[in-house]
């Protein structure tokens, strides 16, 4: 995957991304149309949308929540209880949606792992530099060392301990800190659109089965009683008395699919203790170190084929051999160390209890004070 591709699937921020790339050309255009004054306007709301902090996405996902909870409530709701749901779920469900909002509170409004000048040595405890990826140097904006790990978010313009990136949907840097509820976040909203999706089927199964739908398709319209030949009529009943319940249940279930491949990939990156940043950093060593082998290994072949023209005496290759010889090319092989990977057990429990939180950092923090 390539890193454009890599963004796409680790934070739904591409999204604003996206926009950015399609309606800036646009945007200019229509700046310079109006003059020197309104491209001036139309710059700094593209600044305050794209470069700094803004809630923009955060009214989104409010507005998407709300609505989406309020529509399967007014389309649903009604028929709870049902043949295979219980009115447990009018509780249940709001239950769900109310902790998902305070996930997403408490991800967008946890402090990630600000490093401040104050606190800087005790993060600069917490990890080592592995010489590779993170190595000794200071950050040119805050004036203060860059633990290892950590990066300066251009946006909130501070430096994060254990940077993985940052979320325009929570406002906020997913760092050190908030991995855990940022984790928490992406697996719930998951669960609650497949509970969602499952419910609404329920609900449909429930309304077959209460109105005796296939009793009256097979009875009085003489339809063959085999999924094959009542398929196509339950559906189009279906899509005639509940195009709204239909239509969400599929948007529930694209969504559901979207979240659980976000999920999917940061829960990779936790269990081998690697963050969305270092990702990008890997990428970058590997190509590097990939070109040097291969330069080097180019090289070697051609001493070596220069060395075989000048010596007249041996023994020529079969052309056979030659075609079939591997290319030293072939040989190039570039390992990634990742000195932070200590396990998943261990990899899973930093990010459930984050170094920095923990009552052994502090009372280190203490004495190296
Ligand atoms: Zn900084
Ligand atoms: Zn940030």
């Amino acid at each position: 995957m390539n890193r454009n591709g890599s963004r796409i699937v680790i934070d739904m921020s591409w999204f604003l991304n996206s926009l950015r790339h399609c309606f800036i050309p646009l945007w200019r255009f229509v700046g310079s149309v109006l003059g020197s004054k309104s491209k001036d306007v139309v710059l700094s709301i593209e600044y305050y949308c794209c470069d700094r902090p803004n809630p923009l996405l955060q009214i989104i996902y409010l507005v998407i929540i709300s609505f989406t909870y309020y529509f399967v409530a007014k389309s649903s709701f009604p028929y709870i209880p049902g043949y295979y749901l219980s009115e447990i779920h009018w509780y249940l469900s709001l239950e769900a949606v109310a902790i998902g909002i305070l996930l997403f509170l408490l991800t967008s409004f946890s402090d990630p792992g600000t490093i401040t000048a104050d606190n800087v040595t005790h993060y600069l405890s917490a990890y080592p530099y592995d010489n590779i990826i993170f190595s000794e140097k200071e950050c040119s904006t805050c004036k203060i060392p860059k633990p290892a790990r950590s990066k300066h978010c251009s946006i909130c313009k501070r430096c994060v301990a254990r940077f993985d990136h940052h979320c325009g949907w929570m406002n906020n840097c997913i760092g050190e800190r908030n991995t855990r509820y940022f984790m928490a976040f992406l697996l719930w909203h998951f669960l609650l659109c497949l509970y969602g999706t499952v419910a609404i089927a329920l609900i449909l199964a429930g309304r077959l089965k209460e109105l005796k739908v296939v009793y009256i398709l097979t009875v009085y319209y003489g339809i063959e009683k085999t999924l094959w030949d009542l398929a196509p009529h339950v559906v189009q009943w279906l899509l005639g008395s509940y195009n709204t319940q239909i239509l969400l249940m599929v948007f529930l279930a694209i969504i559901s699919m979207l979240l659980f491949g976000f999920f999917g990939y940061h829960a990779k990156l936790c269990l081998s203790n690697t963050t969305t940043n270092e990702t990008f950093k890997w990428q970058d060593y590997m190509e590097l170190q990939r070109k040097v082998k291969e330069a080097k290994a180019s090289a070697a072949a051609l001493r070596q084929s220069i060395s075989g023209l000048s010596n007249e005496r041996k023994p020529s290759v079969s052309k056979w051999r030659s075609f079939f010889r591997r290319s030293p090319l072939e040989d190039v092989v570039v390992v990634k160390n990742n000195v932070y990977d200590k396990g998943f057990i261990h990899n899973i429990h930093e990010v459930v209890s984050p170094l920095s939180t923990r009552t052994s950092f502090t009372q280190s923090k203490f004495k190296s004070s």
